[in-house]
């Protein structure tokens, strides 16, 4: 199985990240697709998978909390520039754009929001020249963030902890062919339960994004916390988990191209 979201390269896993990796093996998944959140977390990404290329694959973006209001200052022009010349260098290397996407929970202002969503239209563009998916966020902005990702052309899109209505994801797995990713948080998040519920199979993908969304919110999450979502899932979709896990790691392979090469 595979975690199509997970934050490996921050600090917190530095003191143990082989043993973390060992525990997410042993529990069945393959590889772990590790999302950055500006430019110096997609250096600090590329320099992590290339250390673990065995079960790690990088993505550059960034994180759309960067342009909230609690920031020192918003990311400028240069910095995103930045971030585009480091995907297009690295693009054969890399599983995906992202972690990119809109916040409308930490960024308030209607100008830090049309920041956001001017940079979204630019990464989504990034990933269309370089043929990669998108790993996106969305809180608090579902609908914007789908409209905005659709009004774009984006086509091979995997939208991260989605907390919008489970209707709007459906339609946009419908039209769009869209990936969803469920968390491990899914075991205590009835908004999460229901999303996996509404959503068909052939749309849900798995992610720990380690370290939040844990099965315990006090606990660091890790990626071999993906059993216990597949186990959950199994569950809400009264399937068993062998042929859940066949169908999900289909649907992942075919929005992340770079898993088939590297298996
Ligand atoms: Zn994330």
């Amino acid at each position: 199985m595979y975690d199509c979201h997970a934050h490996l390269a921050l600090p917190e896993f530095d003191r143990d990240r082989t043993e973390v990796l060992r525990r997410a093996r042993e529990a069945g998944v393959e590889k772990i697709i590790v999302v950055a959140e500006d430019h110096a977390d997609s250096l600090r990404v590329l320099n992590v998978c290339s250390r673990h290329h065995d079960m790690l694959l990088p993505c550059v973006g960034l994180h759309p909390d960067r342009f909230s209001e609690d920031e020192p200052a918003a990311p400028s022009r240069e910095e995103i520039e930045a971030i585009c010349d480091l995907a297009r260098q690295q693009h054969p290397r890399l599983a995906a754009i992202g972690e990119v996407g809109l916040d409308y929970w930490r960024v308030k202002s209607e100008e830090r929001r049309k920041m956001q969503r001017r940079c979204l239209r630019q990464m989504a563009d990034l990933a269309a020249e370089l043929d990669l998916p998108l790993n996106a966020h969305a809180r608090s902005a579902g609908h914007h963030a789908i409209e905005l990702l659709a009004d774009c052309g984006a086509r091979r899109v995997l939208m991260h902890a989605f907390d919008g209505r489970a209707g709007y994801a459906v339609e946009a797995a419908r039209r769009f062919g869209w990936l969803f990713s469920i968390p491990p948080s899914v075991v205590r998040s009835r908004q999460k339960q229901k999303l996996a519920r509404a959503l068909p199979l052939a749309h849900l993908a798995l992610e720990s994004d380690s370290p939040v969304l844990g099965p315990d919110p006090s606990a660091r999450n890790e990626p071999a916390n993906l059993a216990v979502t597949v186990r959950c899932l199994a569950d809400l979709k009264q399937t068993n988990p062998a042929d859940l896990l066949r169908i999900i790691d289909c649907n992942t392979r075919n929005v992340f191209r770079s898993l088939s090469m590297s298996a």
